[in-house]
């Protein structure tokens, strides 16, 4: 460092020496529970400051290590040089996994560096708290036991909630669904995943798998009046338990036709939901317009988006709610620039999470530095040792349906809690912050283009 960098930071109460840290290691922990599977991420600097990251639920932590050695020996500050270096090996839903939890834990370095909270590095305050809201799986079929679940959530003090409203709430009564003979089995059993080696068991598992990536235009599936009028009474009933005022989002309806969704949304428009989310893959940006110009219900989409050019076309569509997951887009600024663009389209954000409080501390502030912010969801309510996975931050972090958000440096968490952790690791996982040094040298020639 120069003497003139050197006297400019005498200024800054810096928590390290910037301009001289580098990227030494990188290592995952594989939890599961939490609600669902992820994996926590820590980058390693050669000054001892360690930024935390998460790769998305459901994601695979190879998206990131396969990243380590083309971040070793850079400095951690540079986030969105390093973001543009490793973001062509993101990818949509999942595989966006990567390079946006490598993106938290730069921000959490560079704020751990210079002694600044995320948000006030991405244009400060909107708010001091980000409005949470809660989703609950619909396992029951019964709108009225649905109801009183959700009605446990306002007790706690959630001021916005979401539940699912499709295909699993009628796909065991006969007559509710069109469909091609034999379509519905995978739904209706639910095959687990299984833990077999065989190649029969593997078998087992991609015909699964085969199901579950279907896409909604050829499944064939479509409601019957019956199994409307089932969903319309389903709905009916959560109200009446829930009251009328406060905001329901409805998810998860299953892979049905656009032309079901379309009748679905008719017939719901009178119990004013939040939004409706995921009614087709968002790829189809102009049966999206055909579904949002067919009902009032706001039509949202975007957890699975990777990059704010996914999002354009579905602005100028005219969907009314976005929804995008930071552990998908590219992470923190990426998803920052997705709600100024949004806003410009006149579009409300609500921000897609269902991982630890890592995940959640960076979505929070996010959520508090962009204006058109509506809500974030939870997922965790039900999970008793979710606080715990880190330390540094208020018991509960979800306090009366809002997450305060912390003036500490980067995303505002001390560490992850080992002890916790080490209870629930994924399946075949054996330990935690184990060794990397094979991904150190992981190489290809990067360039697309000659
Ligand atoms: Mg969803």
């Amino acid at each position: 460092m120069n003497d003139l960098a050197q006297l400019s930071l005498n200024h800054v109460n810096t928590l390290s020496r910037p301009s001289d840290l580098r990227i030494t290691d990188m290592r995952v922990a594989e939890i599961e529970g939490a609600p669902f599977r992820s994996a926590l991420l820590k980058i390693y600097t050669n000054q001892g400051i360690v930024g935390l990251g998460e790769v998305r639920d459901g994601a695979s932590a190879t998206y990131a290590l396969m990243l380590k050695s083309r971040l070793l020996g850079e400095n951690p500050c540079d986030i969105d040089r390093l973001f543009r270096r490793i973001k062509q090996f993101g990818g949509h839903g999942r595989q966006g996994g990567g390079v946006s939890a490598v993106e938290l834990a730069l921000w959490d370095l560079a704020g751990k560096a210079y002694g600044v909270p995320v948000y006030q590095m991405l244009g400060g305050k909107f708010r001091d708290k980000v409005r949470i809201y809660c989703d609950t799986d619909a396992t029951v079929p019964s709108g009225l036991e649905t109801g009183k679940r959700l009605k446990e959530r306002m007790d706690l003090g959630f001021t916005f909630l979401k539940m699912d409203l499709g295909l699993m709430q009628i796909v065991d009564t006969p007559g509710t669904v069109v469909a091609p003979g034999g379509s519905l089995n995978g739904y209706r059993s639910h095959p687990e995943h299984g833990t077999g080696t065989s190649l029969a068991d593997r078998r087992r598992r991609n015909a699964t798998y085969d199901v579950h990536n279907v896409r909604h235009p050829f499944t064939g599936l479509n409601f019957t009046e019956r199994g409307l009028d089932m969903l319309e009474q389903y709905i009916a009933e959560v109200r009446t338990v829930i009251g009328d005022e406060i905001p329901l989002a409805i998810d998860h309806l299953g892979h049905i036709s656009l032309q079901s969704g379309i009748r679905l949304a008719k017939r719901i428009e009178k119990y004013a939901p939040a939004w409706l989310e995921d009614v087709i893959p968002w790829q189809y940006t102009d049966q999206y317009r055909q579904l949002q110009q067919a009902t009032t219900v706001p039509i949202c989409t975007g957890e699975d988006i990777y990059l704010k050019e996914g999002f354009e076309p579905l602005l100028k569509a005219g969907i009314s709610v976005i929804h995008p997951d930071l552990l998908t887009t590219g992470g923190i600024l990426e998803t920052k620039k997705i709600g100024d663009m949004a806003q410009d389209h006149g579009v409300a954000m609500a921000i897609h999470m269902a991982e630890s409080p890592i995940a959640c501390m960076a979505a929070a502030h996010v959520a508090v530095a962009t204006e058109n912010f509506m809500a974030l969801e939870y997922h965790s309510v039900d999970v008793d040792w979710w606080d715990d996975i880190v330390s540094g931050l208020p018991k509960p972090l979800v306090t009366d349906g809002f997450i305060t958000v912390p003036d500490k440096p980067g995303l505002g968490i001390d560490d992850v809690v080992d002890e916790v952790i080490a209870g629930h690791l994924q399946r075949g996982v054996t330990g935690i912050w184990q060794p990397t040094d094979r991904w150190d040298d992981e190489y290809s020639w990067d360039r697309t283009w000659s």
